[in-house]
């Protein structure tokens, strides 16, 4: 090895350096970290956190509707989330007229929560390793899909066992590549109110510039409030539900955070793919960031500006926006911090060394699977761009294309047939019309054409001929894109919400030939058509091979490296990091501190910019330093903090809790240099960022003035330590 080699060797597995903070935590496991955990601050036992017995923190943490996390700070059903999670559930609320994005809400007494159908917040009840069962249902010698048929009837078996008679929802979870498997019961509640969000101004400051950044100012939380059955247990959406009465309720700290605190986060964090192969990092960092970094470019560009240019825009693409941005700068931090820390050549050094300890312990096995992996990934980045390039243009970009394939079969005969025949042809007309209202209220054909137009000469640029749709057809009828897309927005019906609606009323065999012909869903089943049959069974048969080899080459790296902390990849289900209240060495020659306060906003404060205005009553108590209770003791306002906790996307809106597990702040983002932790996690890099609590309260009681909310909470203040005599003043 040379001397190089052995630096980057010694980065990669040092114990020390490599896994001060790195782990999402199974709260299962929780037990074998304890003293650890203890040794740099923590004040409860494993049991505290996570028992199925008794009243634990799980119990006041909450998968808040697919994606976020949120927690329980009220006996009476308050949670807590992001202003980013519960922003879907805001401008939905939102109109030109009563603009809740803008101006923010607050329910002043219960009757004017307001509800949100589809949304969804689950509590875990019991997580249960059931790898055993469900090894135990493989037959000896299976092939792989003989497995899956075993573990999926298993599997089924086990979550009918787990609900039965609960009244609780149940499902197995894989982990580690299929190494592991997991029952997770859950409890879901359907009526979730939205209660209160400050103003954007607030909620969302910094905008897309401080997304992923640090130093951070931004208020990102909402409240909303679980209603459940009287009785307690789950109920649907109903005027005689009553407040939630949850088994834990978190305390708040008011005594606020001070460098080198232990910290600790409990939530559903999303995704890491912390075992790939070089191969697949190389893809990733080569091709497919850079490429939906491009196309997202181009399709921001056109969006950012239709938003700036009217309110009616900017609250119809609000949501839309997040959502594709916020990936795209993640992107670019992601393939930044991949590069620098050089990821594919410590993944080779890696792979290198596992053949080296895999020979030296005979594993023939282990070994074996390096080479499967090189093999499988070869015919890899071609299928992987066809896909990436796909979803970008089809699945995320303009939307008029996947909107009319959804009246596939309303504009086909055999479809018409079908539904007539189970008598379900006005039902699906009427469900489809209310979609089209849902679709037609949030769209701007002009926008979505300029979308298009942007993202279509990069799409061309990539397509691959073997793995894309045929557009010949298409090049010989248009002298170009710009040709095409005029004619598809002046003619399809789906671009046009009164002719759909009145089409869709008088539904006819006319009206479906009408819709079979329209150009936005020919082009619609045109490229699902090619990345049905061309791209995707290529990608599953790889995926699935992939998949195989991963789970042998994982337990190789258990096996063969038992000093490195091995943790299962997030997945959406609940986990813990834990670590320390501090700032980072972002990159060489600069340092971040681990707060802000309320100067820090004036400082950014650029009066008519969207971005960083400020509400003038925060100025005004800014300007007076009315504070409350809630400020620092020398008198400054928290506003946000970072520390060495290993998140993810899925971590937003997670408790960030002391030792005691009260909390203390609200996790909402990562630093842009961070954004690599979900492949490469660094610890001297690597911080969550959150909104101190103090910050959050001080925004719901001083700004906005619903301070009746804080009065449900639970706010806990120590007395302050015993002061000896010799540290005090003299002049004292
Ligand atoms: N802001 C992030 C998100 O969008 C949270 C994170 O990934 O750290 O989910």
């Amino acid at each position: 090895m040379s001397r190089h080699q052995k630096i980057a060797f010694f980065l990669l597995f040092s114990p020390v350096l490599s896994s001060a903070h790195e782990g999402m935590w199974l709260p299962t496991v929780l037990g074998s970290i304890q003293d650890r955990m203890q040794a740099e601050g923590l004040r409860l036992t494993a049991d505290d956190i996570y028992s199925v017995n008794n009243g634990s923190l799980k119990d006041a943490i909450v998968l808040f509707g697919g994606g976020c996390t949120a927690e329980v700070i009220s006996a009476e059903g308050l949670i807590l989330t992001n202003h980013h999670c519960g922003f879907g559930a805001i401008q939905e609320h939102s109109t030109v007229e009563r603009d809740l994005l803008k101006d923010g809400f607050w329910a002043m007494d219960r009757s004017q929560e307001l509800q949100n159908p589809g949304l969804s917040a689950t509590f875990i009840i019991r997580m249960e390793d059931v790898t055993e069962r469900m090894l135990g249902s493989v037959p000896a010698g299976a092939d792989e899909a003989a497995r899956q048929m075993a573990l999926t009837a298993r599997g089924q078996e086990l979550v009918r066992e787990a609900m039965s008679g609960t009244g609780h929802q149940a499902v197995v979870r894989a982990f580690n590549y299929g190494l592991q498997y997991i029952l997770i019961v859950s409890e879901v509640f359907r009526d979730v109110r939205l209660v209160g969000a400050p103003p954007g101004a607030i909620g969302n400051f910094g905008g897309d510039t401080d997304n992923w950044m640090w130093p951070r100012h931004t208020g990102d939380f909402s409240v909303f409030r679980i209603w459940a059955d009287a009785e307690g247990p789950p109920a649907e959406p109903s005027p005689s539900n009553v407040p939630f009465r949850p088994r834990h309720v978190l305390p708040i700290s008011m005594d606020g955070v001070k460098e080198g605190d232990f910290a600790m986060i409990f939530g559903f964090p999303g995704n890491t793919q912390r075992y790939l192969h070089s191969r697949a990092v190389e893809y990733i960092t080569g091709t497919g960031d850079p490429l939906r970094i491009r196309m997202r470019r181009a399709s921001l560009a056109v969006i950012d500006e239709a938003m700036l240019a009217s309110d009616r825009t900017r609250i119809q693409y609000a949501d839309k926006q997040k959502g594709i941005s916020n990936a795209y700068k993640k992107w670019i931090g992601e393939l930044r911090g991949l590069n620098e820390l050089r990821t594919v050549d410590r993944k080779r050094e890696l792979e290198a060394e596992y053949r080296i300890r895999a020979q030296a312990a005979g594993r023939g096995d282990l070994l074996a699977v390096l080479d499967s992996l090189e093999a499988t990934y070869a015919g890899f980045p071609a299928v992987a761009k066809a896909r990436d390039l796909h979803v970008e243009f089809y699945l995320v970009g303009a939307e008029l294309f996947r909107f009319a394939l959804g009246f596939q079969q309303l504009a086909s005969p055999e479809g018409r047939a079908a539904l007539e025949q189970e008598g379900k042809l006005q039902q699906e007309v009427g469900r489809l019309r209310t979609a089209a209202k849902a679709f037609h209220k949030d769209f701007d054909a002009a926008v979505d054409k300029r979308v298009l137009l942007a993202q279509y000469p990069i799409y061309r640029e990539h397509l691959d001929p073997l793995l894309g749709p045929d557009l010949g057809a298409l090049d010989k009828q248009f002298k170009d894109g710009r040709a095409w897309a005029e004619q598809v927005y002046a003619t399809s019906i789906f671009a046009d919400a009164d002719a759909l609606d009145a089409a869709l009323a008088g539904y006819s065999t006319k009206v479906m030939r009408r819709l079979a012909k329209d150009p936005a869903l020919t082009f619609a089943r045109t490229l699902t058509e090619a990345f049905t049959t061309k791209v995707k069974p290529r990608s599953d048969a790889l995926n699935q091979r992939v998949l195989v080899h991963m789970r042998t080459y994982v337990a190789g790296l258990m096996a063969l490296f038992p000093e490195r902390g091995h943790w299962p990849d997030a997945n959406s289900t609940l986990r813990l990091s834990f670590g320390k209240v501090e700032g980072s060495r972002p990159r060489d020659g600069m340092t971040y501190e681990p707060f802000t306060d309320l100067d820090g906003v004036m400082e950014k404060y650029r009066p008519g910019d969207a971005e960083f205005e400020v509400p003038g009553r925060l100025r005004e108590l800014h300007a007076t330093r009315d504070f409350g209770p809630y400020a620092n003791a020398d008198g400054t306002m928290p506003v946000c903090f970072t520390s060495s906790l290993h998140t993810t996307g899925g971590n937003s809106g997670s408790p960030v809790l002391n030792g005691r597990g009260e909390l203390i702040g609200i996790n909402f983002d990562r630093s842009w240099e961070s954004t690599m932790s979900d492949i490469q996690f660094d610890p001297a890099k690597c911080r969550n960022i959150s909104a101190d609590i103090r910050y959050v309260l001080f925004v719901i009681d001083k700004v906005c003035g619903a301070g009746h909310l804080v009065q449900e909470m639970k706010l806990v203040r120590r007395p302050a330590a015993p002061v000896s005599l010799i540290d005090l003043p003299i002049h004292r």
